[in-house]
């Protein structure tokens, strides 16, 4: 039987086709195809109960033609060298669509951290960390939160990394970490940036349809951080939450679901399952559900060939990395759904990374206004800089959006050349 195709396979093809179609360097496709280090590290960790347990910890450093590397760590039982070096590759995209001087890494331990207590979170953290050393650091590669891990973890991550570094070098190396508490020198509207930056480009995508987003509905699987912001912050536009899935099942309710309520659940509970204030539906149902816009915020190859002929929703705004296979793009485009593709639509975590970098290597302290203003800019101009290039290219936003990052890494390489 012939292997099934994997998200990562997936990103291999975009690429590819995109490169085709831009006539891409072969050269500089070449080095974009390849990974530059990969890090495996098999370390121990003394638990909670005393025994000894071994751990797999990774970090993938894609690409820094643009800058340093900077990418998310992620805790989750199927984590795989795969799967790291493809979410390292988004990141170098990212990156280049929105014009961030940051490349692309990914990392992360495979386990499942909610089986183990806070304390043994912490000791795992920080063995990692140190096992890390220095193949992270605040001008060389930078770290930031992904699904299974948050400010907390950032901030343990943080401690361990300053413990390593000499007294007086610690102040100047804050910026290893982003997505950081407040206190310990992270940004205002990190938290909820990746969320924000989804709004602003589902806001910039009804105004160009002309579609009032007062009295919308919208659906959201995954409830976590990217789900939970996105469903908060499109309620004040008086858009309504009719559905949310997550690991533990859907809830739906037509009168609409209080986003803010369902954190308060969440946060207590872990879990959205159990929800009183909407009637639990089956998956099914859930992806059938009639609605204005999907937000899939969850896990990879979502939306495929068996669940996008079910989809009833005028756009699908990708909050995930990798939510949608080809055949579910392909039945997407067919259905007439419209699609923000999830390089351009949840770089708004990059982008406010970036700005906690440069706060910290500056030792400014910006206002929510003025990260959410310069958030809005740097969005939309990346939407805008897709939109181009599917109209220059008369391609689907996909497409556009990788061929609009590989044009800019092209254009950094040819300036620079290749050494020797
Ligand atoms: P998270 O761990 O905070 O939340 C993940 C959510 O997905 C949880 O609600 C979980 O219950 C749900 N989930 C897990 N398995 C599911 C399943 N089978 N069906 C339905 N729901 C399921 O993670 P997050 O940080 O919100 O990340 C979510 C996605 O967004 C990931 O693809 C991540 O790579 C991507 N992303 C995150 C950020 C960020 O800033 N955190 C930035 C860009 C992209």
């Amino acid at each position: 039987m012939p292997k099934q195709k994997s998200f990562c396979d997936y990103v291999v093809d975009h690429v590819s086709q995109a490169a085709s179609l831009i006539s891409l360097d072969p050269d500089i496709r070449q080095i974009l195809a390849q990974t530059i280090n990969e890090v495996i590290i098999n370390f121990p960790v003394k638990t909670e109960n005393g025994e000894v347990e071994m751990f797999t910890g990774y970090r993938v450093q894609h690409n820094n033609v643009m800058g340093p590397f900077e990418g998310g760590v992620r805790f989750h039982p199927a984590l795989g060298i795969e799967e790291v070096r493809v979410l390292a590759n988004c990141m170098t995209w990212k990156a280049a669509i929105a014009n961030i001087p940051f490349g692309g890494a990914s990392g992360g331990i495979q386990f499942d951290p909610t089986k183990y207590s806070l304390d043994d979170l912490e000791r795992i953290t920080r063995r990692f960390t140190f096992a890390l050393g220095n193949n992270i650091g605040p001008e060389y590669d930078i770290i930031s939160p992904d699904i299974g891990t948050n400010s907390q973890i950032m901030a343990w991550v943080l401690d361990t990394y300053l413990s390593t570094m000499p007294p007086h070098k610690r102040q100047a190396c804050k910026h290893v970490v982003t997505g950081k508490p407040i206190k310990s020198g992270g940004s205002l509207g990190r938290d909820k940036a990746t969320g924000q930056g989804i709004v602003f480009l589902i806001q910039k995508w009804a105004e160009e349809k002309n579609f009032n987003l007062k009295g919308a509905t919208y659906i959201v699987q995954g409830f976590g951080n990217v789900g939970s912001w996105t469903a908060r912050l499109l309620k004040p536009l008086g858009a309504k939450l009719i559905a949310v899935e997550d690991f533990t099942g859907a809830i739906f309710n037509q009168e609409g679901i209080d986003p803010e309520d369902l954190c308060e659940y969440v946060k207590k509970n872990r879990k959205i399952a159990g929800y009183s204030q909407a009637k639990a539906v089956d998956h099914k149902a859930f992806l059938q559900t009639k609605a204005d816009v999907f937000v899939p915020a969850a896990l990879e190859n979502q939306i495929n060939s068996e669940t996008a002929p079910l989809l009833n929703v005028k756009l699908v705004a990708e909050g995930a990395n990798g939510p949608t296979d080809p055949e579910g793009d392909r039945i997407l485009r067919k259905k007439g759904i419209d699609l923000l593709p999830d390089i351009l639509c949840n770089s708004g975590g990059l982008i406010v990374s970036y700005f906690e970098w440069l706060q910290n290597k500056r030792s400014e302290f910006w206002e929510l206004e003025e990260v959410d203003s310069k958030l809005h800019t740097r969005i939309i101009n990346a939407y805008n800089l897709v939109i181009d290039k599917s109209k220059e290219l008369k391609v689907d936003m996909r497409t556009a959006a990788y061929a609009a990052a590989l044009s800019r890494l092209e254009r950094v390489y040819k300036r620079r050349g290749i050494f020797p």
